[in-house]
């Protein structure tokens, strides 16, 4: 099954949901950076969050980025998607496999940590950059997220994450569900978004039972007009040609440097851990290139 996201509102008009199954997402970014299963769910679940928080950007080209470093032993989880559903990031140590001994759950709180902070920035048209930070909570995303919601932009919500790992670290099941009440929320409509959440399933076991996001929408059983369904993934936007314009950023000799060395240099994205070799010829071209630019 695809991973989607569905957009709905409750019939009151002031209840905003999110539902999102992104099982082949997270199976992605697991698959890309080698991640063991604390790692997976960290990175998973701010995946998850983040393709949400993706499809709430207004327009193409616009674009959100998720930092989180919570002085645990995962290091910085950085995450960014646009509103195409593209989603991307990576963690510092990938290869973190820890649970928590009193339930034998991922333990995610304790990777990531909870003394530090999440940062959310929006590139919204060529250069306004608005961005909120929070303290982390707990650490386990969702809840952190759920103050950053209500702190920094001032909408009440209900964030429910989960990633589901098996035996053999592969991801089992994904999804994420946001519910946001709107400037003109009554005490009912809280009510009825904090009964929704403390009676549902964990939302993988929802999506581990084949549940789509649809599903899991008409399983709460309430009038939801669903405002928009589309498909998310991991996708990484980067080329060849673009590590070539940052390569030419470099001191001329540092370019120097990498030109000596016969058998070239190989340039690793972060996002998506994909190599990209430059020849030792390709080098002196960027080289000369650079040397022709600055004579100008
Ligand atoms: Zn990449």
């Amino acid at each position: 099954m695809q991973d989607q996201l569905i957009k709905g509102i409750f019939n009151s008009g002031n209840v905003l949901i999110y539902v999102a199954t992104s099982t082949n997402l997270v199976e992605a970014a697991r698959q890309a950076h080698d991640l063991w299963p604390t790692s997976s769910a960290a990175l998973g679940r701010t995946l998850t969050i983040g393709a949400i928080l993706g499809k709430t950007l207004k327009n193409e080209g616009e674009k959100i980025t998720i930092q989180i470093n919570g002085g645990g032993p995962i290091g910085t989880i950085l995450v960014d998607a646009n509103s195409n559903g593209d989603v991307r990031g990576f963690v510092g140590d990938p290869h973190l496999a820890m649970t928590y001994q009193e339930n034998g759950k991922l333990a995610v709180g304790t990777a990531v940590g909870k003394d530090g902070y999440l940062k959310v920035s929006k590139d919204i048209s060529l250069k306004s950059e608005f961005t909120g930070t929070v303290a982390l909570v707990s650490g386990e995303i969702g809840e952190d997220f759920a103050y950053y919601f209500s702190l920094s932009e001032q909408t009440p919500s209900a964030v429910s994450l989960g990633v589901l790992v098996a035996n053999d670290n592969s991801v089992l099941a994904a999804g994420g569900i946001l519910l946001q009440l709107l400037p003109g929320a009554t005490e009912a409509d809280l009510k009825l978004a904090e009964n929704i959440v403390a009676n549902l399933p964990p939302v993988s076991s929802l999506v581990a039972s084949g549940k789509s996001a649809l599903d899991i929408i008409n399983s709460l059983k309430q009038e939801i007009n669903i405002l928009e369904t589309s498909s998310i993934r991991f996708f990484c936007d980067c080329s060849k040609e673009r590590f070539q314009q940052s390569l030419k950023v470099l001191e001329l000799n540092d370019l120097k440097e990498m030109i000596d060395d016969m058998s070239g240099t190989e340039v690793v994205c972060n996002y998506c851990n994909k190599h990209y070799h430059f020849t030792q010829k390709e080098l002196e071209a960027i080289y000369h290139e650079k040397l022709a630019d600055q004579k100008h």
